[in-house]
């Protein structure tokens, strides 16, 4: 149905208004715009046999997590004059039967380096192609465009963080506009859509009362986090990441946004200009790898080296992973996934992973290493399939990076320390 010039906004992540530029482009001369997130049964579906409450690939923490971030994107949209429209299914399937019954000239969607998007999206450009619907598919989940710097590089993917910061250089982004009001939803004739579930609507039993994340969903909520950071503008300055101390709870360490940026709640972009405005209005500030910015440019790091890597998930067949015969131990790996290893700050690290899905980056070493090459040598694969269900920032690229590099699989570092004046391998921040 080919007739007037509507677009189909398809949200995965880039669960926000602020800086999207392809809901930007969708809203652009469109007489109506279909916002259109799925409920993918490949991350949702009910896991009865799981060993804590959720789906076989997310703990209930992030279910509700990403939840929460509809409803807030649903609310967002309401503001501007639309509203979220949700449908359950397989995410390709249901995208086709959409720009097949629908008013679609423009199919937009935010461009995702995952390899399970990466082959969805193929499929869903194909047959928009054979269509004659126009894809946008722009590059704002991250700050540069991975493609790019593995071309810079020759086609290889930097595998130091030094050796990036060379080749990114500064980004060149200009943000989004700020929407005022968005188009109407078009006419969805026989489709049936829902309203964003509840966990219960889900099939989920909340009977593990204990595993309740402090930190709520959304945009909003990701935005008045960075606020809230951001006013401290000596804390921004000297941020400083080995300092932070891992145990604090109450307050967090470092800003928790993690889980924002994951699912783009809150726009990298975004975040990177505010602190690059707050380092303008500060006599010193730290510098990458330690400073906030540097932060995020080890996402960056991680998100280019992953693209760049095939097999990057797993030991074998991966070119950049050293060939290490761990032990495929079970009991061992249940009494570090159960806190039961008797060392207490790894179980109560564990406990923490298991209750909020979020934990402090040093905390996080401390018990990959634990499992690994530092104690217990189970396999970084197991431990990687732990962390990605639980956390609620779980990031493919980002985790895998992070148990290659803790495993000491990859990326294999020498540090100067200063106090006992030696090399120490295998260490970084
Ligand atoms: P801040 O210190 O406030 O940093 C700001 C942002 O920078 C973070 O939100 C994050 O997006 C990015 N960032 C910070 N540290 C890193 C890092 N080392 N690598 C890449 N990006 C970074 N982070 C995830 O987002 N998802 C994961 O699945 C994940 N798995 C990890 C697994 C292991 C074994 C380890 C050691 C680390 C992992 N990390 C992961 C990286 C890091 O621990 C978290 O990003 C950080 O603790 C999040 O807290 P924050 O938002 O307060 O970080």
């Amino acid at each position: 149905m080919l007739s007037g010039s509507g677009s189909l906004m398809w949200f995965r992540k880039g669960l926000r208004v602020h800086d999207n530029p392809a809901l930007e482009y969708a809203s652009r001369g469109s007489t109506c715009v279909y916002p259109l997130f799925v409920i993918d049964p490949h991350y949702m579906e009910l896991d009865p046999n799981a060993y804590s409450p959720g789906s076989t690939r997310a703990g209930i923490n992030r279910i509700r997590f990403l939840l929460e971030s509809l409803a807030d994107l649903d609310s967002s949209l309401k503001k501007l004059g639309s509203r979220l429209l949700v449908l359950k299914g397989e995410p390709s399937e249901v995208l086709i039967r959409c720009l097949n019954e629908w008013d679609v000239r423009k199919l937009c969607f935010e461009y995702d380096t995952d390899p399970y998007y990466q082959a969805l999206d193929d499929k869903a450009k194909n047959y928009a192609s054979a269509a004659g619907i126009e894809v946008f598919s722009p590059v704002s989940h991250t700050i540069f465009d991975p493609a790019d710097i593995i071309e810079k590089n020759g086609g290889r993917p930097p595998l130091s963080y030094q050796s990036f910061l060379k080749l990114a250089g500064e980004p060149s982004f200009s943000l989004s506009v700020e929407l005022s009001w968005m188009p109407p939803v078009g006419d969805v004739g026989r489709c049936e859509i829902l309203q964003v579930p509840t966990l219960k609507e889900l099939g989920y039993v909340e009977k593990h009362q204990d595993e309740f994340t402090p930190f709520r969903g959304g945009e909003s909520e990701a935005l008045r986090r960075l606020r809230e950071s951001l006013s401290d503008k000596e804390w921004v300055a000297n941020f400083e990441k080995p300092k932070g101390d891992p145990s604090a709870y109450i307050k967090p360490a470092t800003t928790v946004l993690s889980p924002y940026l994951k699912f783009g709640c809150l726009s990298s972009r975004y975040f990177y200009q505010c602190l690059k405005d707050v380092y303008k209005n500060v006599k010193r500030h730290t510098s990458p790898p330690v400073s906030l910015v540097g932060q995020l440019l080890w996402r960056e790091f991680f998100y280019t080296v992953a693209f760049g890597t095939p097999n990057f998930d797993e030991m074998k067949g991966n070119k950049i992973c050293k060939q290490i015969p761990w032990n495929d131990d079970d009991k061992l790996l249940a009494a570090w996934r159960e806190a039961r290893t008797g060392y207490p700050w790894i179980d109560a690290i564990m406990v923490q992973l298991r209750k909020w899905g979020w934990m402090h980056h040093l905390a996080r070493h401390s018990v990959a290493c634990f499992l690994t090459r530092g104690d217990l040598f189970v396999h970084w694969e197991k431990g990687r399939d732990i962390f990605e269900r639980l956390l609620i920032d779980s990031d493919w690229a980002i985790n895998n990076g992070n148990w290659l590099w803790l495993s000491c699989s990859s990326f294999f570092y020498q540090a100067f320390s200063p106090h006992t004046k030696r090399h120490a391998k295998g260490i970084y921040i």
